[in-house]
């Protein structure tokens, strides 16, 4: 069986090109699961496969695409029958397996989920990793006792795939949103998605040398690490807790050990990728459901494989915003 799908390709001077390209199921990674695609979208670590970021994506010819949901059409393993609606997000999707940029992918059974009742396959991809690792990072700061009489939760790269997905959930589940975006000209968005403030990045990049800086916020969801994340971290209230997804500003963090032994916060790392599967259906039931935000469908733009590449390209600019649905097959 023959299908469409992107694939990226190693130019023999090291850059990467990507095209619309015909394959054989046959092709397809060894794997107990075949899922006929029908959505997928478009994440940060997408970009970086398109342009042969090797940490994300070591051989090339390859399909990106982190995300996908579709039908089941074929299965070896008990627990999925064909015509079963699924959805897949990390592992290895898309990163060294063949992604979701197909209208077939070929995966292990312990990948795929059935899709929650509330979720469409469509709305499941309209999250994709970004909704979930914005919904797992809230369900962090909610376990370690953040509640909405806590405080202002601060929100980095708030226009972003995970930061506008955190906004717009976190809104709608009642706590005062500060968002922090680069993007001057989609401040009434993020106001529209619930933020009650917005603040310009450049006042989120302290270098006083300073400790500590004046306890504003009761938690945050940093996306983009560096010294943003740093200057949150020192400006936490007493108590206050941090997440970090993401590294867009910088993978690198210096920060002192003050707000930590003085403030008693805590900074949690937060993984979509290894995440296990029954956590996995929690936060997938809570999208579908109770944490369903009203005003999502003012972040989503829609592309197919053939536009795929100039979105990434967006991203890889730092100039997305909110979220990209792919259509891969009807
Ligand atoms: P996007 O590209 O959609 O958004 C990133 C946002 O960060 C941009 O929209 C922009 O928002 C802001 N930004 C861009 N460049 C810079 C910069 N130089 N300095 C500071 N901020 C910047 O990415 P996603 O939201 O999908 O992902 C965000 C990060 O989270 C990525 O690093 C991604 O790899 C990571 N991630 C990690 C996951 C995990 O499991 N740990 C899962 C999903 C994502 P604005 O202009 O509003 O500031």
């Amino acid at each position: 069986m023959l299908f469409k799908a992107l694939e990226v390709s190693e130019n023999s001077d090291k850059t990467y090109t990507s095209a619309l390209v015909t394959k054989s199921v046959d092709d397809l990674p060894p794997g107990e699961v075949l899922i006929k695609v029908q959505y997928s979208s478009l994440n940060y670590k997408d970009a970086l496969s398109s342009i042969g970021n090797k940490g994300v994506t070591r051989n090339y010819p390859h399909t990106p695409g982190i995300d996908a949901a579709g039908i089941v059409e074929k299965s070896a393993d008990p627990h999925f029958n064909r015509g079963d609606k699924v959805v897949v997000t990390g592992y290895d999707l898309g990163m060294n397996t063949s992604g979701g940029f197909a209208e077939y992918i070929r995966v292990p059974a312990s990948w795929p989920i059935h899709l929650p009742h509330g979720l469409s396959r469509k709305r499941s991809m309209m999250y994709g990793t970004a909704g979930f690792t914005a919904a797992l990072s809230i369900y962090h700061l909610k376990k370690q006792g953040i509640t909405p009489p806590s405080g202002k939760i601060i929100v980095t790269g708030a226009t972003g795939g995970v930061g506008s997905l955190a906004v717009a959930i976190l809104s709608h589940l009642g706590f005062h949103v500060t968002a922090v975006t680069g993007k001057e000209e989609l401040v009434d968005l993020l106001m529209e998605l619930g933020a009650k403030e917005v603040i310009p990045r450049d006042a989120l990049n302290d270098l006083s040398g300073r400790p500590l800086l004046k306890s504003q916020y009761a938690a945050a969801i940093d996306t983009v690490g560096g010294n943003i994340l740093a200057t949150v971290l020192k400006s936490l209230q007493y108590g206050g807790v941090a997440t970090c997804c993401g590294l867009v500003n910088s993978p690198e963090l210096h920060t002192t050990v003050y707000p930590f032994i003085l403030k008693g916060i805590s900074l949690i790392g937060v993984d979509s990728v290894l995440c296990n599967r029954a956590l996995r259906k929690e936060i997938w039931e809570h999208l579908g459901t109770d944490w369903r935000p009203a005003k999502m469908d003012k972040l989503i733009n829609s592309c197919t494989l053939d536009t795929v590449q100039t979105y990434l390209d967006l991203m890889l600019k730092g100039q997305g915003a909110g979220r990209y649905l792919v259509r891969v097959s009807p």
